[in-house]
């Protein structure tokens, strides 16, 4: 397979560092291989440079070609599948729920100060009730944050006080989380990526991983080079499952699609969204938008339910976008793009050891701007001998859907056709 370059978007146009990094050739040795160049392979990355550990990290094509430079830029608070762990962890389950919330955005706050990474970092992140019933859950949820004592953090917003919020009247409500926010994810990766290699790590591009292997003496192949490793990481949603058995069935690609609007002028983005938020809507299938730093609205959803792209991007999300915000009816749409949510069907990220030195974590159901960088440093952790929490995410028990890739993208499809129709009662 052929390595690709970024594709067009709003990211890949306001890159700050264009660095490429050679193909791998020939062997080389590390402490640790990681296979895959988003934020879960980087952040593991980084964080294992941080520690002194030798690392060589292989990227198939550019850093932060796939989600990860591609996505709503919402760092939002803790992870997919919450009350799955909550079910089936009990109280250990909540504990480690509370712990971990915001731990990615901690780790990212703390890189972006140390390495100067330019990448638009602002705070405040809403979801907004798209159906009136929607409410008494965040409302149920809210409550229960406060009595966590994170009152400082989050506050319920009724309908009546939602024009001082967004200017739209398509929402019932919602809840707004100070401690959330956005950023460029395509510079926050390739920012990170960059601070990676100055503590010594090795990044290499258009370096597909074809073989691999765990063991006592694991192994990694691209199609010219070979890396000999003491431990290796599957890191993120690299879809090739390398005749991984515990790897099959267990995530499904779905499609999601982002349209960026010419920059709006100063009172066009105080008329819709003069708190600078990002938001994303109560749907399943959801709607999510913020304005970037250059005062482009960023408008994104989920709108393809067979799993197929749409021909016309910006013909199925500007729609979309117009009837949350009809005063954007005329503003132009400058880039259009897509990218693949990897769903996985408990919605907890998937995290663990297939074999012994092999390790893997992916499938952040669409939420992976915090989760990559906190599953990240779970692992990094129990690499270096601390498995308290590396444990307790293993123990969820995940489904592997007994089905071919295909077939279970049909799955997904219908799935999400259900939850589509139910979004709209
Ligand atoms: C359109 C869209 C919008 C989203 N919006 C948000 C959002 O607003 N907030 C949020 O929190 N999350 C969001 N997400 C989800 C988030 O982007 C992902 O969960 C996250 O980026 C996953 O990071 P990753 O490193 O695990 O995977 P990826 O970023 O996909 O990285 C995997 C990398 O592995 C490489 N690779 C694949 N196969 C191989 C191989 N054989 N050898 C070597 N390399 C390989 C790929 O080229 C890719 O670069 C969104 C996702 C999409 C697609």
């Amino acid at each position: 397979m052929t390595a690709q370059d970024y594709i067009r978007s709003y990211y890949a146009a306001t890159v700050n560092d264009q660095t490429r990094y050679p193909a791998l050739e020939g062997t080389v040795k590390a402490d640790v291989c990681i296979v895959g160049g988003g934020f879960s392979g980087v952040a593991a990355a980084l964080t294992l440079a941080e520690r002194g550990r030798s690392v060589v990290l292989l990227e198939a094509n550019r850093i932060g070609w796939g989600a990860s430079g591609r996505n709503g830029g919402q760092m939002i608070g803790g992870i997919s599948g919450e009350e799955t762990i909550k079910q089936q962890l009990g109280a250990a389950g909540a504990k480690f729920v509370r712990d971990i919330r915001y731990r990615g955005h901690q780790i990212i706050e703390e890189r972006v100060a140390k390495y100067g990474i330019a990448c638009d970092l602002a705070y405040g992140w809403m979801e907004v009730a798209a159906r009136p019933r929607h409410m008494d859950n965040m409302r149920a949820y809210v409550e229960q944050r406060m009595k966590d004592g994170d009152g400082d953090q989050i506050e319920i917003v009724e309908k009546s006080r939602m024009p001082e919020v967004l200017g739209t009247q398509s929402y019932y409500g919602g809840y707004i989380d100070r401690r959330s926010g956005h950023l460029h994810p395509l510079n926050l990766c390739r920012g990170e990526a960059a601070a990676a290699v100055s503590l010594g790590a090795k990044i290499f591009e258009d370096s597909r991983v074809v073989k691999l292997s765990g063991g006592a003496k694991p192994w990694v192949e691209t199609a010219r080079g070979r890396v000999e490793a003491q431990t290796v990481i599957i890191g993120g949603e690299v879809f090739d499952k390398f005749g991984q058995s515990g790897l099959k069935g267990l995530m499904l690609p779905a499609g999601s699609y982002i349209i960026a609007t010419e920059p709006l002028s100063g009172s066009e983005t105080a008329s819709v969204d003069p708190q600078n938020l990002a938001v994303a809507d109560s749907n399943v299938v959801l709607d999510y938008f913020r304005m970037s730093a250059d005062r482009r609205m960023l408008f994104g959803g989920r709108c393809n339910y067979t799993n197929r792209d749409p021909k016309d991007i910006a013909a199925v999300m500007q729609p979309r976008m117009v009837k949350v915000f009809p005063r954007l009816k005329n503003a132009r749409v400058d880039f259009k793009w897509g990218g693949t949510i990897a769903i996985v069907v408990t919605r907890v990220p998937a995290v663990g050891r297939l074999s012994p030195n092999l390790y893997y974590f992916q499938g952040y159901s669409g939420h992976g701007v915090n989760a990559t960088h906190i599953a990240a440093e779970i692992v990094v952790d129990a690499i270096c001998g601390t498995t308290e929490k590396f444990d307790l995410f293993a123990r969820i028990k995940q489904i592997q859907l007994p089905l071919s890739d295909q077939f279970g993208n049909y799955m997904l499809g219908l799935g999400m056709l259900y939850y589509r129709l139910r979004d709209l009662l």
